[in-house]
């Protein structure tokens, strides 16, 4: 498919009041619409309504109002094809422990009603790097080994959209990498387009080609990775003297200037009201002979901190 895998307009979450609880708006009309062939990030703070809408996607959880496409396929009119094209990965670790690999496997393949002759846990099994647990009780897999039979669930109806909710959380590097790597080849090799929600946003920089950042169940920002980081007018110069340095230089502009306690000089300005050759220069005229410059860039956690923590900010 060329175009959109998922199409989301105007959509609402308002999970019922129970006992003391007040009803909760988790979604408040959100529109997205996520290419197909990406591997989409979707970021946001703790209660910000991610689960809510990957579940909704999935037919987890029912949405309150709004229209959901999954592969050209409108859950409200064709519920069966939405399903069967979209596999996810859930933030619990909800595994039978009284089922092998292979167990859980089968029994997911068949409540997709994938046929046997169509069934290919073996290969699920070895994607997945649990070829020789295959027949082990899930009790007695490591918490590493139950997240990548997770995965493995996910994949068992070759879902065209592999959602994954917070793959990597709690894990250790050497599974980080190696879930990394098979999503990597799912996208590259098959096509699958790829959703997922980290809590690493190095990591959402390095694989996400486009982002969807919500907070309090809104789309405060949806764009390609660099235009989001680009969006990001600070950034800083430090620059190594030579010699000692007793007071900080007079600057031309608004520039907040510090010493660090290495020595180093290090100022942080506005792109957008300030160039790099002035701040240089102004610290040239000051009589400071520059021995090493350096300049560090915003990131991904920068620009998530700024649309965050102010909503005017977006
Ligand atoms: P995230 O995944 O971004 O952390 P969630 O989608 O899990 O956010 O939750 C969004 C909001 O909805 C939170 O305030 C959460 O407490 C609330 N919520 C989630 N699930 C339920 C539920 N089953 N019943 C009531 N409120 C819920
Ligand atoms: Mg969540």
């Amino acid at each position: 498919m060329t175009g959109n895998a998922i199409e989301i307009e105007g959509l609402t979450k308002t999970y019922a009041a129970s006992g003391s609880q007040p009803p909760k708006e988790a979604l408040k009309g959100i529109d997205l619409d996520i290419p197909a062939g990406s591997i989409f990030g979707l970021l946001g703070p703790n209660g910000a309504g991610k689960s809510t809408l990957i579940n909704i996607m999935a037919g987890l959880v029912l949405k309150t109002r709004g229209k959901v496409s999954i592969w050209g396929f409108d859950q409200d009119v064709n519920p069966r094809q939405s399903r069967a094209s979209i596999g996810v990965m859930p933030q619990e670790l909800n595994i039978d422990p009284f089922f092998t690999p292979r167990a859980a496997l089968e029994v997911q393949a068949g409540l997709y009603g994938v046929p046997k002759s169509q069934r290919i846990t073996d290969r699920v099994l070895k994607a997945i790097g649990l070829e020789d647990k295959a027949d082990a009780y899930a009790r007695n897999l490591s918490g590493g080994m139950r997240r990548r039979l997770l995965l493995g669930k996910a994949l068992v109806h070759r879902p065209q959209v592999l959602v994954l909710d917070e793959p990597t959380a709690g894990v250790d590097i050497e599974l980080r990498q190696m879930l990394w790597a098979n999503i990597r080849r799912l996208n590259e090799e098959m096509g699958t387009t790829i959703i997922l929600t980290t809590h690493y946003l190095e990591e959402a920089q390095e694989m996400c080609g486009e982002i969807a950042i919500i907070n309090h169940g809104e789309l405060i920002a949806r764009d390609s990775t660099s235009a989001l980081i680009g969006r990001m007018d600070a950034k800083t110069l430090v620059i190594q003297p030579e010699g000692e340095v007793a007071s900080l230089p007079e600057m031309p502009g608004p520039v907040e200037s510090c010493l660090r306690p290495d020595g180093s000089l290090c100022f942080t300005y506005r792109r957008s009201e300030i160039g790099t050759g002035a701040v240089i220069e102004a610290v040239r005229n000051a009589g400071i002979s520059i021995g090493d410059v350096a300049t560090e860039e915003p990131n991904l956690e920068d620009v998530f901190v700024a649309l965050t923590s102010s909503k005017t900010a977006a």
